[in-house]
């Protein structure tokens, strides 16, 4: 398995690495990596390896077999050799871009406290879809009540819960915005704000911000109606 580094330190733009193994379609698999895999609505990672007088582009990142994280370079060209000790470098840029709309996300689930049924996250934007049979009436609101939420500033912290506990304490996973995923042994949860000033719990792999005030200032921008009952709500990073 890939040791997850972007779980640990999602500050980190680059680290040292050792190639493990090739896929069969041209993927490289390191020992460890910072370089997030496209899953939960946020895009896989981009960047580059670099060994010796070589560099290598790394156009995306995947989840590979089993617990394998598979970095994609972006032409066929020389792979580093199983076995090289190399850099890895990520294209910081763009993934600290998704690290803001991801957490924006999440504040965006706190702002319209309604069921979630899908996400997606770029560089640019994220949108979410509610189970929402009526659009909000007023956006504007909506707008300065989630930059509202930006702006105090809470710290975005993890905690891990195993099955066993989730089962002891059932009213935690009331406390929670979304179910969490049962039968993996143990569970991420990323919370925002501590104590009483918690306003968010969910399971959540994805990488986020250290402070939602990192978010910076968004905008509201298209809600869509999605079928009968549900309205896609796009939020823009505005810089
Ligand atoms: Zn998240």
């Amino acid at each position: 398995m890939t040791e997850m580094l972007f779980r640990s330190d999602p500050y980190a733009r680059e680290t040292i690495g050792t190639v493990v193994a090739h896929t069969a379609e041209g993927g490289i698999v390191l020992d460890a990596t910072i370089f997030y895999p496209q899953g939960g609505g946020q895009p896989g990672d981009s960047g580059a390896l670099h060994w010796r007088d070589q560099i290598l582009r790394i156009a995306t990142t995947l989840k590979g077999e089993g617990d394998q994280i598979v970095l994609v370079p972006a032409e066929p060209a020389g792979l580093p050799p199983v076995g090289t000790a190399l850099r890895q470098a990520l294209d910081w840029e763009r993934r600290f871009r998704h690290m803001r709309v991801h957490t924006g996300l999440h504040l965006l689930s706190v702002a319209i406290p309604l069921p979630v049924s899908g996400g997606a996250i770029s560089s640019e934007k994220g949108r979410l879809d509610f189970d929402m049979p009526e659009a909000p009436e007023d956006k504007e609101a909506l707008e300065a009540a989630l930059q509202a939420l930006i702006d105090r500033d809470l710290p975005v912290t993890e905690d891990w819960i195993t099955d066993a506990e989730l089962d002891a304490n059932p009213g935690l996973v009331k406390t929670m915005s979304v179910a969490p995923p049962k039968g993996q042994g143990r569970v991420r949860l990323v919370r925002i704000g501590q104590g009483a000033a918690q306003i968010d719990l969910q399971p959540c792999g994805g990488t986020h911000v250290a402070t939602t005030g990192e978010i910076g200032r968004i905008r509201i921008g298209k809600i869509e109606k999605k079928g009968a009952r549900n309205r896609r709500v796009n939020m823009h990073l505005v810089d």
